[in-house]
């Protein structure tokens, strides 16, 4: 029996659902939420006549909403099908380095488990990761999830196969959108709390390889408060002597800098430290 739950997302079960899947899914829908915050409420609301199996925040939080043997109630003649995940953020928004990272590590599991093919789906009949816009109106005549995201799919399939994004070139150009990851991300440092600081710290533990085992007491719990081993944490990465931006200094703000370096180490444009 394929796994029904997915063990790095935190189990909220909700009402709307209903009936089984067909088995074996055909693979994963990334939907984009056009908002912002857990869809726990909504989607346990009968009123809303809507679900998703997953959710996924900006900081690359994942909850699970629906298991994956019953039906959520994501793209209407789709739901037998295919596994669903709601993405936090909006349609011409791209998703944060985290996500992208936060999806490969599904879909790589999905290939694992439900033997989902390594391959971008881009009809109803196909097999793969797919769009919700894909399923035209017997989908819902949805435009989910924009062209930003749904062009990031062979992305995901990359990361998902162990390849990483972005690093095929050697040159880089100025301005490309590597370089632009976390550009607009405010200065952090310590006392600062909030949303930011959880995707930070879960961008720290994947750069330092400690993103995935809740007991490695090197981990930086993603409490999205900033205070002496984020410092450390983020002191340790300026001291990186990375081969894009070489030593920054070490005074564990997270600026402009620490955040284009974090952006180029997440693309796989870096070697990681
Ligand atoms: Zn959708």
């Amino acid at each position: 029996m394929p796994a029904t739950r997915y063990s790095s997302a935190t189990y909220r079960p909700v009402r709307n659902s209903s009936g089984t899947m067909t088995s074996p899914t055909k693979g994963l829908i990334p939907h984009v939420q056009v908002g912002k915050g857990s869809l726990f409420g909504w989607f346990d609301n009968p009123a809303s006549q809507v679900s998703s199996h997953l959710w996924l925040s900006r900081s690359g939080t994942l909850e699970q909403y629906v298991p994956f043997d019953k039906k959520a109630w994501a793209e209407a003649a789709g739901n037998p099908f295919w596994i669903s995940v709601e993405c936090e953020g909006f349609p011409n928004e791209d998703y944060t380095p985290i996500q992208l990272q936060r999806l490969g590590e599904l879909y790589a599991w999905g290939m694992r488990e439900f033997g989902w093919r390594p391959q971008v789906a881009d009809s109803v009949d196909g097999f793969g990761i797919g769009t919700h816009r894909m399923g035209g109106p017997k989908w819902g005549g949805h435009s989910c999830p924009g062209d930003v995201r749904a062009d990031r799919r062979r992305d995901i399939l990359e990361m998902a196969l162990g390849n990483k994004p972005d690093a095929r070139g050697e040159d880089v150009p100025e301005g490309s959108d590597a370089r632009q990851r976390y550009a607009g991300m405010p200065t952090l440092q310590e006392g600062s709390r909030g949303a930011d600081v959880a995707e930070l710290q879960n961008a720290l533990n994947i750069v330092f390889h400690h993103e995935t085992t809740a007991g490695d007491l090197a981990r930086l719990a993603p409490d999205g408060e900033y205070g002496t081993l984020t410092t450390a944490r983020v002191a340790s990465l300026q001291r990186y002597a990375s081969p894009w931006f070489g030593r920054i200094g070490d005074d564990g703000v997270c600026g402009p800098d620490t955040w284009r370096k974090i952006g180029y180490i997440l693309t796989g444009l870096d070697r990681t430290v």
